[in-house]
């Protein structure tokens, strides 16, 4: 489902008949796959409460008919309580939706028999009003299960036939007391099933809302991270854009000061690109920035980021590098760019387009900042322009530092 139409899937879902619980199939599999290892524990939980509390009721049958008392631990403890254990584990172990629903509801149902069979097998006289107790059973599905509410309905009505069907045939109990009883079955099962409904429609609505809120916040994330993406990066050549830069060269600058690293800068210039632009036009001098660009991004190995500084002017930034291997990179970014064998006949000579470099390294420290090293790579980018271009210019520290002239110190 795109983005789109899942919110649309949700909103539909919103505005349905409150009546209706089960959503379109999509999003049904979802709130199935969502829901489900909650509603599992959930349901081993509830199952294993029922279970203590079905047998405690132990005591009531030792007191109510003590004459059946084995009977009644042989149907409690070796028929439902053995039936109830192995469905908790397959529950716990994680079963379709569809099975644990069946597997709780048919809990319900086995009870309801067993307790019937129980209360049915004595004559004495006050064990019928055990069939008092029996809504409980009703209680356990509709209530703590929380049983989808086809299961709970299904469950409900076959629970009440089988107590009406076991209470019908039982002659000590009068006929009057079987009304009573039978009426407050009913009646505790439209109670608890009404009970079932609501809890289903409320825990459906909040998923939904909880769902179309994470919805939301993930698409304002996701259009967030688009529009910093693009607040960052050059759209010609789609390489990070200045700001991008200084961000990252102050970050980086930071660091190394942490780590005790050096910091390589390199400004690299296009050479006479103005005559370039002059003499092929604009749009083919964007197609030649896209080409250098690429060559660059494509063969600043150990760079940390290469970006564009603006017009026709990069920047690459590389940490914990030597001189001597950043200006090996600079060679081969010069040679990059003149393998592109791109032609430029705008000047005097024809030649091909190529690239002048001025580079430095620096050791940030606390007195050492960022823009001493960037001054120091600007001039001898400057000093290469002067010497004919095409070509690299690297400044040593210590100069960089003294802000010395370039003369001596070039390499
Ligand atoms: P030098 O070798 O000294 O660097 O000479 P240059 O001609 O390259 O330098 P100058 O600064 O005189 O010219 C830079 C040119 O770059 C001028 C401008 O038209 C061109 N330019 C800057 N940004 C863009 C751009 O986005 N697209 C195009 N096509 N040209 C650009
Ligand atoms: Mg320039
Ligand atoms: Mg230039």
């Amino acid at each position: 489902m795109t983005s789109d139409s899942f919110h649309n899937a949700i909103e539909r879902e919103l505005v349905r008949p409150s009546w209706q619980l089960r959503f379109a199939d999509e999003l049904e599999v979802r709130f199935e796959s969502d829901t489900q290892p909650q509603r599992n524990r959930n349901m081993v939980v509830a199952g294993l409460i029922a279970a203590l509390i079905y047998s405690l009721f132990l005591i009531n049958d030792y007191s109510f008919r003590p004459n059946e008392f084995w009977l009644s631990v042989l149907i409690r403890g070796l028929v439902v309580i053995p039936f109830g254990l192995p469905i908790l584990w397959a529950i716990y172990k994680g079963v379709s939706g569809g099975a644990r629903e069946t597997l709780m509801a048919s809990t319900v149902v086995v009870a309801m028999v067993a307790s019937c069979v129980i209360f049915i097998s004595s004559r004495s006289p006050y064990s019928y009003l055990d069939i008092f107790s029996f809504g409980l059973i009703l209680v356990v599905g509709n209530v703590l299960y929380s049983l989808r509410f086809q299961y709970a309905l299904v469950s409900s009505l076959l629970s009440v036939a089988i107590m009406v069907y076991f209470v019908a045939g039982y002659e000590p109990m009068p006929v009057e007391v079987k009304r009573l009883a039978i009426f407050t079955l009913c009646a505790k099962a439209i109670f608890t099933l009404i009970a079932n409904y609501r809890l289903e429609a409320s825990e459906r609505k909040a998923y939904l809302l909880l769902l179309r809120e994470t919805h939301r916040a993930g698409h304002a994330l996701r259009s967030n991270a688009e529009l910093s993406k693009l607040s960052l990066t050059d759209p010609l050549t789609e390489l990070a854009n200045r700001r991008q830069f200084d961000t990252l060269f102050n970050l980086y600058w930071q660091q190394a000061v942490e780590a005790r690293a050096t910091v390589g800068l390199m400004v690299i210039d296009i050479d006479c690109f103005k005559a370039y632009n002059d003499h092929y036009g604009h749009l083919q001098g964007d197609h030649c920035l896209k080409q250098v660009a690429s060559a660059l991004r494509a063969h600043a190995d150990n760079a940390c980021v290469v970006a564009r500084f603006g017009g026709e002017e990069f920047v690459v930034l590389s940490m914990g590098q030597s001189h001597q291997t950043v200006l090996a990179q600079a060679e081969q970014l010069r040679h990059a760019v003149e393998a592109l064998q791109l032609p430029h006949h705008g000047g005097a000579v024809p030649a091909n387009v190529t690239i002048s470099v001025g580079g430095a390294v620096l050791q940030p420290t606390e007195d050492v900042s960022a823009s001493q090293l960037f001054r120091a790579a600007d001039q001898a980018l400057y000093e290469a322009k002067r010497q004919g271009r095409n070509r690299v210019v690297m400044i040593n520290s210590r100069d960089a530092l003294s802000g010395d002239g370039l003369g001596r110190s070039i390499q």
